[in-house]
């Protein structure tokens, strides 16, 4: 009797975990491509995280995402980290050497590959506005900074994390830095902006008629980048598109984050149509029964 291969499989670990698009992107990839892989969501709450990790090398996973609350805090139970892993902070990507455990940050390359190959739009010279200084403002200031990006202007509520992301990126690359809190307001900065990029989540389901104090009205030229996939656009998109700007949401960013995660664990290209249209069906369907 022939044997089967043994199945591989991959987690998510993060808590809560329930709201995630990836099982269904993952799975719906390893099927279309006939490998033997499953993703499975782990809910794993912070104080069980380390015994969460070795589970990984104990079990013999293939790999891991790793979701919030747990991106920074999962660093110190890895065994390497990859240099935008380190840069940034954070790890969204872990793959199983044969038990060693390799954290990556693969947000970095889902924003720029989104941007490219939505948009053709290249980070290398740019100037960037960006909005939000969390764990994905973070994967997207260092993204540009990385991308040669030239200039970049940090908004955020919270003075202390802004600021400290600003000093990090002008330590570590050459990409011009500057926080600026966001009572302070946009005006003067953001109208010859070439990128304006929101990443915090207001505007996200089911608040969806909020709107992040972006004056839309003054930026002349730039692409409007919002991260967040749910609604498909959000009001910051719907009022750029109406300036007729180039607009472009989260999804590409969620997609490309897990076809850069598809190839680490499997060593294949990751069938990036079948997943978008995978992550909207499903969103389809909360939607629907939301
Ligand atoms: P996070 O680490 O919790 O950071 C949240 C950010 O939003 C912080 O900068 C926070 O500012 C700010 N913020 C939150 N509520 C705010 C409010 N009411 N007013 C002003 N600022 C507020 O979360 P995250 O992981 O960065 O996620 C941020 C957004 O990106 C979410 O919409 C998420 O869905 C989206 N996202 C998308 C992708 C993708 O692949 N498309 C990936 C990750 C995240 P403070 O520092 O002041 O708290």
């Amino acid at each position: 009797m022939e044997k089967m291969p043994e199945e591989k499989i991959v987690a998510l670990i993060g808590y809560p975990v329930g709201h995630s698009l990836s099982p269904v992107i993952h799975n719906a990839a390893f099927k279309n491509l006939g490998v033997n892989f499953h993703y499975t969501a782990f809910a794993v709450l912070p104080e069980e995280l380390e015994n969460g990790i070795k589970g990984i090398r104990a079990m013999g996973f293939a790999g891991a995402n790793i979701t919030i609350p747990h991106k920074e805090r999962v660093i110190p139970f890895l065994d390497a980290l990859s240099d935008e892993a380190h840069l940034i902070g954070a790890v969204n990507t872990i793959k199983n050497e044969n038990g060693r455990l390799i954290g990556l940050n693969t947000d970095c390359i889902g924003f720029r590959r989104s941007l490219k190959e939505r948009l053709n739009f290249e980070l290398s010279g740019k100037k960037m506005v960006l909005f939000g200084a969390g764990g994905a403002g973070k994967a997207v200031a260092f993204s540009f900074a990385l991308a040669e990006g030239k200039e970049l202007i940090i908004f955020n509520r919270t003075l202390k994390e802004g600021e400290k992301l600003a000093d990090k990126i002008n330590r570590c690359t050459k990409c011009t830095c500057q926080f600026v809190p966001w009572e302070k307001g946009m005006m003067g900065i953001i109208e010859d902006a070439d990128i304006v990029v929101n990443a915090v989540p207001i505007g996200m389901f089911p608040k969806i008629e909020e709107m992040p104090p972006i004056p839309v009205e003054s930026i002349r030229k730039a692409v409007v980048c919002d991260l967040i996939y749910n609604p498909e656009e959000t009001v910051l998109l719907r009022k750029a598109r109406e300036k007729g700007l180039q607009t472009v949401n989260g999804l590409g960013m969620l997609i490309y984050q897990a076809a850069e995660g598809f190839r680490v664990w499997t060593g294949m290209e990751a069938p990036v149509k079948l997943m978008f249209e995978a992550a909207q069906k499903k969103l389809y369907f909360w939607n629907k029964l939301s």
